[in-house]
């Protein structure tokens, strides 16, 4: 019996155990099995939607259980902690009740492999800004998205429940990093926003508007696509009377004010850290597996790790090699190639012939701006040169992603239903979650 274990259950990880699952889960020689920290998947790109109550989570979570008994493979919830190579086991620690931690529910635990799959994703890296990691929220996963979204929820219920117009202020928000994450974030909190006036948790008054700032530190937003959709999305931004600042970067966050490098101070309830990526720490401790400096596994061409042909990495946890010099973005794309890639190269290796190398083809970037707008540059068909592409267009392309991981994992059947489902629950709730 050969035992593939895929840790991590996120845009690559679980469309790596289901497409296998699919293939060799009834196969008597080969068994497959996931393992993630939590016991239901959301996909990442839909936290900024989270924090702002757009999503309703139920609607859109998968649950491990379900999909492994329905997709063929295993699945085991636990973190994993670390790594013995000599006796090819997976460690992982105790799962609790809840994060008080008061009732363990299952114990700490090995786990043998023959094919380990590190699909461990990213976390925010706080560059060692003061005070970055104690105040600022952060939006790694749905649990931090929901806590945002209370946060945020809260803090204008608060402010406006004081009814004298001479004690309630201008809320203030502050997003650091101006990547394709503080973007979307910034622009569906003023959706949020909008949508806690229709239902009386903020005031109407026009000049009670809550403030939002998104800090960039270099020179421009968005600055991995071209400079024309950076200038696009900044004027959508203005628009939408969010302040856009480059070129200073934070250097000190307390819990109600953001200091920059330039001198401004900017007072805030509510600060949000969306401004860089690393891989988790327990990457860096496995028992000499080789890393780069932000924790990322480095494979090789095949997405083998270089210390040891019996690991893979994929996704954002995986440094790989692209094209002159650069490296595969950490992207949502990117962990859906190489969960295809190794789909087929682990299959061949189990019957012993090459698996060939892993490309990655960047088929462009879409950054939501608010519900009925998108922006980016997706591959021409012809040329595969960048198009530009914006409005409800690009929004309709932008949601198509979704739907694509959606069909791949859950299948087309499963994805219609989610879709006419979610929108019943729009026409029978409102936009956004109120409490
Ligand atoms: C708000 C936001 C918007 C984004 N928008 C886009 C976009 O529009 N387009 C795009 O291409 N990309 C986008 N991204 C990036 C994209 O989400 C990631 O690149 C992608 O999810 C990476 O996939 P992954 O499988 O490597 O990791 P993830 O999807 O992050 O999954 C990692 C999994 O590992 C589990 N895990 C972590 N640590 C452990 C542990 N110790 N033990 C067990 N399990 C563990 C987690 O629970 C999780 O299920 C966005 C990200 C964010 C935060």
């Amino acid at each position: 019996m050969h035992r593939i274990v895929i840790v991590g259950g996120g845009a690559g990880g679980l469309e790596l155990a289901t497409r296998l699952g699919d293939r060799v889960g009834k196969r008597q020689d080969v068994e497959v099995l996931l393992v993630d920290r939590s016991a239901t998947h959301v996909w990442k790109p839909l936290l900024h939607e989270v924090a702002a109550g757009s999503l309703d989570t139920h609607v859109h979570q998968i649950e491990y259980a379900a999909q492994a008994r329905w997709h063929g493979f295993q699945f085991h919830r636990g973190a994993m902690t670390g790594l013995n190579r000599s006796s090819k086991e997976v460690l992982l620690g105790p799962v609790h009740q809840d994060s008080a931690q008061a009732l363990e529910i299952i114990p700490a635990r090995a786990i043998r492999y023959d094919t380990l799959v590190l699909a461990l994703g990213s976390q925010t890296h706080f560059f060692g800004v003061d005070g970055a990691e104690q105040h600022a929220v952060t939006l790694d996963c749905l649990e931090q998205a929901e806590k945002l979204r209370k946060r945020l929820l809260h803090t204008c219920v608060r402010n406006y429940s004081r009814g004298d117009a001479a004690v309630m202020r201008n809320i203030s928000l502050a997003i650091i990093g101006g990547g394709a994450t503080g973007v979307e974030l910034a622009a569906e909190l003023r959706t949020m926003e909008k949508e806690f006036r229709l239902f009386g948790l903020h005031s109407t008054a026009k000049d009670d508007e809550i403030r939002i700032t998104l800090l960039e530190a270099g020179p421009r937003i968005l600055p991995a696509l071209p400079e024309d959709v950076s200038n696009a999305t900044t004027a959508l931004l203005t628009k939408l009377s969010i302040e856009v600042s480059v070129g200073d970067p934070v250097t000190r966050v307390q819990p109600d004010r953001v200091q920059t490098a330039g001198g401004r101070v900017i007072e805030v309830d509510v600060t949000i850290w969306a401004a860089g990526i690393r891989a988790p720490d327990v990457l860096s401790t496995l028992d000499g597996v080789s890393v780069n400096r932000i924790n990322q596994v480095v494979v090789s061409g095949t997405l083998q790790s270089i210390s040891d042909e019996n690991i893979f990495a994929l996704g954002d946890c995986a440094s790989c090699a692209w094209s002159d010099g650069r490296m595969v973005p950490p992207r949502a794309q990117a962990a859906h190639q190489q969960a295809m890639f190794l789909s087929r190269a682990l299959r061949a290796r189990l019957k012993r012939r090459p698996m060939g190398a892993f490309r990655y083809s960047d088929h462009g970037s879409l950054v939501s701006v608010g519900p009925a707008a998108a922006i980016g540059v997706v591959a021409g068909l012809a040329t595969r040169r960048g198009m530009l592409v914006k409005g409800p267009l690009a929004r309709l392309l932008y949601s198509a992603l979704y739907r694509k991981h959606l069909a791949t994992v859950s299948g087309v059947r499963r994805t219609i239903a989610s879709m006419v489902s979610q929108r019943l629950h729009r026409r029978s709730a409102p936009r956004i979650k109120l409490h």
